[in-house]
């Protein structure tokens, strides 16, 4: 099964599925993300938080294939922010990755009572440059913090991570971004099952009428809209079920019935007041 990939407006190519592993375990990821990569996985996103980095980059080099198959992400956690912290935290994940580069280096979280994304950005645009991380993006990013690095800095963000599924939509964030060429990654694509999205007759109707799941579904709905995704799973038969989503297309109907699910309806922090 081939996943398609979508440019950045650096150049580079993102797959536009992958594997999420908040909470994977340490001591597994190695397992469940090489299951992954037997799969046909070769989008990774991780990150220092995660404690896993290391499972992830073992996965990837005990592969057998070319390094450069791979796309990983990683990212600064928000106690690293500054230039000096986060030139010794990306050390440190390079490190723990075994890799010599990452595809992807992303700020986690702008935590704008700290006031240090501007500098963490500078920095990130240094490891760009140094060639070690081939793209840099930022997570949790509001209009508001993407219009201050335009201003104080020189390159733009390839891709914002986000909070986004059909409860939470964050239209704002998604028509800044479109607009200025930043496309979208949905973190929490299933809602992290922290609500019954997966039993909603809007979705539910639609798996039945495609002979899909209502996981397939709402990753589905996703990617038909140009959002990367990379659903959490360590069960090998939801990892086969969540990249098959490119075999078949949601109605119009279909995508505005889910889109119609919009509540506001948060899992994690607000990026607007969180600033651990
Ligand atoms: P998710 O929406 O991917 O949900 C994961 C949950 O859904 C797990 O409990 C899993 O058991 C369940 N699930 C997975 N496949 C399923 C299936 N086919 N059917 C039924 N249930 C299924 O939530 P997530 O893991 O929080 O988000 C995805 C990834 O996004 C993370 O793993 C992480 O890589 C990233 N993330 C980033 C941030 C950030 O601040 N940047 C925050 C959270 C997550």
């Amino acid at each position: 099964m081939t996943i398609p990939s979508i440019a950045l407006n650096d150049g580079n190519h993102i797959p536009l599925l992958g594997l999420g592993t908040y909470k994977t375990p340490a001591d597994t990821t190695a397992e469940v993300v090489g299951e992954a990569i037997r799969l046909g996985y070769r989008h990774i996103d991780t990150a220092a938080l995660y404690g896993n980095e290391a499972g992830v980059g073992r996965a990837v080099r005990d592969s057998g294939l070319p390094r450069s198959e791979f796309f990983v992400t990683t990212k600064v956690w928000n106690t690293e922010q500054g230039a000096a912290k986060t030139a010794a935290a990306f050390e440190k994940s390079m490190d723990e990755l075994g890799l010599d580069t990452v595809d992807l280096y992303l700020i986690h979280w702008p935590c704008p009572g700290n006031d240090l994304y501007v500098d963490t950005w500078r920095e990130l645009e240094r490891i760009r440059e140094s060639g070690r991380a081939r793209s840099i993006g930022v997570s949790n990013f509001a209009p508001e913090h993407l219009e201050r690095l335009a201003q104080e800095t020189s390159i733009k963000p390839v891709l914002n991570q986000i909070e986004l599924h059909p409860a939470l939509q964050q239209r704002e964030i998604v028509d800044y971004c479109r607009e200025h060429g930043i496309e979208i990654e949905s973190w929490g694509p299933l809602g992290q099952g922290k609500y019954p999205l997966l039993e909603m007759p809007e979705i539910t109707a639609a798996a039945a009428a495609h002979g899909k799941t209502p996981a397939q579904v709402v990753l589905r709905w996703h990617v038909q809209q140009r959002f990367i995704v990379f659903p959490k799973s360590t069960s090998p038969a939801r990892l086969a079920e969540n990249m098959d989503v490119f075999d078949f297309a949601l109605s119009d109907a279909e995508m505005a019935a889910i889109t119609a699910l919009e509540s506001g309806r948060r899992g994690g922090p607000d990026p607007r007041e969180f600033n651990a």
